[in-house]
């Protein structure tokens, strides 16, 4: 896979002559005219380095570079600056806010290209020995640290707010990031949950359709953002199952998200409801880029995440957590997929009336 760059430049010309040149290396591109849409590319993207330029209105490229340093996913990666004040203070400082380089323009091509390929280099070495400790984390630890990650993206960029002029610009990251803390609070909650009371989970009588319905409702925003079609099919009456209502919605969250997460632009996401025999199931169906035969066995397990799915924001945790939730409420999780067309993830509980038949107990 080609290692991936992030441009940040306001200059039209600048930013497509460093694309071409990195591309004509190899390296991916994408490029982000301001901060704002640095910070975002970064979150979204995943890249390998960035190019900072220093001098952009609004969010300058010293403030981006001391945001992304206090956020996890900025904290580690290569940032190179590139800036055309060329003394020494403006050096210091972009090193001090914990730049990896400093590049002053007009910059020779071929330095700045080798000095991409070392930082890069030296990120895999570091990447290859981090890769061995995160076995070990669990998984509440590792919520918590994208939840502050999270925190930290709302609280810079709510100072940046307090002191603009233009406050407006800088809340809609604020509201992502809140958003995104709060779905991970919900998985966080669930999980010490699951493991304190040994695996169980109080359960009552819900609507599964009208649940999968009020998940479905949080990514309407997302979804339109990208252009991509919400297709709920009515449900013939309403399911009532029996599970518990918060971990039943973040089974439904986490699926619907990687729909939308996976899906391209201009695709459609489905969302039907079946019922058979004793079970009520709601399906989730995309049409991504699906999922490997190889993959598909191994994509509930702890950190897993399929090849090819780097440049998509996540870190292998949502299916996993679904995958103990259903199972605690006694339900259960499927999917089909085909490789190129999509994928389809069928949440199925056994319906209430079917409960009192074979005389289930609670499912705690
Ligand atoms: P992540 O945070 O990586 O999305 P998940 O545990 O939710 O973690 O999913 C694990 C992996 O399963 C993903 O990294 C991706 O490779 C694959 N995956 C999950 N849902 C889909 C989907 N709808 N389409 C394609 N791949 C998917």
């Amino acid at each position: 896979m080609n290692k991936q760059i992030l441009i940040v430049e306001d200059e039209n010309d600048c930013a497509e002559l460093l694309s071409y040149h990195l591309q004509k290396e190899s390296y991916q591109t994408v490029i982000a005219r301001n901060g704002e849409e640095a910070i975002d590319a970064v979150q979204c993207h995943a890249p390998d380095a960035i190019l900072l330029d220093v001098m952009m209105p609004e969010l300058n490229g010293w403030e981006v570079c001391r945001i992304l340093r206090e956020s996890t996913k900025g904290k580690s990666l290569p940032i190179i600056m590139l800036s055309a004040l060329s003394d020494e203070e403006a050096r210091v400082k972009g090193l001090s806010l914990g730049a990896d380089d400093y590049v002053s323009k007009p910059y020779s091509m071929q330095e700045l290209l080798l000095k991409v390929r070392k930082h890069i280099d030296r990120q895999e070495a570091i990447k290859l020995l981090r890769t061995k400790g995160r076995e070990q984390e669990t998984s509440l630890r590792y919520l918590l640290h994208e939840i502050r990650n999270s925190m930290t993206v709302i609280g810079g960029f709510s100072s940046l707010a307090l002191k603009k002029e233009n406050p407006r610009t800088y809340l809609k990251p604020i509201q992502t990031a809140a958003a995104l803390a709060e779905s991970l609070l919900n998985d966080a909650a669930l999980l010490s949950r699951l493991e304190e009371a040994g695996g169980s989970l109080p359960a009552e009588v819900i609507d599964l359709g009208a649940t999968a319905r009020e998940a479905a409702d949080l990514f309407h925003q997302v979804a339109k953002k990208r252009r991509i079609a919400f297709v709920v099919m009515e449900s013939a009456g309403p399911s009532p199952v029996r599970a518990n209502k918060t971990a039943a919605r973040q089974v439904l969250v986490n699926v619907l998200s990687n729909a939308v997460k996976y899906s391209r632009e201009g695709g459609r996401v489905w969302i039907y409801f079946h019922q058979r025999d004793d079970l009520a199931s709601v399906s989730i169906r995309d049409e991504g880029n699906g999922i490997g035969p190889d993959d598909l066995p191994r994509i509930f397990e702890k950190f897993y995440r399929a090849p090819g799915s780097e440049r998509v924001k996540g870190e292998g945790l949502g299916l996993y957590i679904v995958k103990l939730l259903t199972g605690a409420m006694g339900g259960t999780i499927t999917v089909k997929s085909v490789p190129g067309a999509g994928s389809t993830f069928t949440v199925s509980f056994m319906k209430v009336d079917a409960v009192a038949l074979h005389s289930e107990q609670d499912v705690a």
